[in-house]
């Protein structure tokens, strides 16, 4: 069963290439293809984009990675 955050992103972004993990936390990589993972913590979801932001997401990565709180109205991007 799909969570609420993930029909949220899926919907807000419906030309992603995948969606992973779960939680309120999403970081969107909006490189060469949409791709979305959700964290529970934002701390998680700071580190990952750490990772992201070194190693590069795949593809034809330009480090356009941001992280959005789902609880916030609007997709609120959260500070770093
Ligand atoms: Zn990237």
């Amino acid at each position: 069963m799909k969570s609420q955050y993930y029909l949220k992103v899926d919907k807000k972004w419906p030309n992603n290439c995948w969606i992973e993990g779960e939680g309120r936390y999403a970081l969107v990589a909006f490189c060469r293809d949409i791709s979305i993972t959700l964290h529970e913590d934002l701390q998680d979801a700071i580190e990952d984009k750490q990772f992201i932001n070194e190693c590069g997401c795949g593809g034809a990565c330009h480090k356009a990675h941001v992280i959005y709180d789902l609880e916030q109205r609007g997709f609120k991007e959260c500070p770093q």
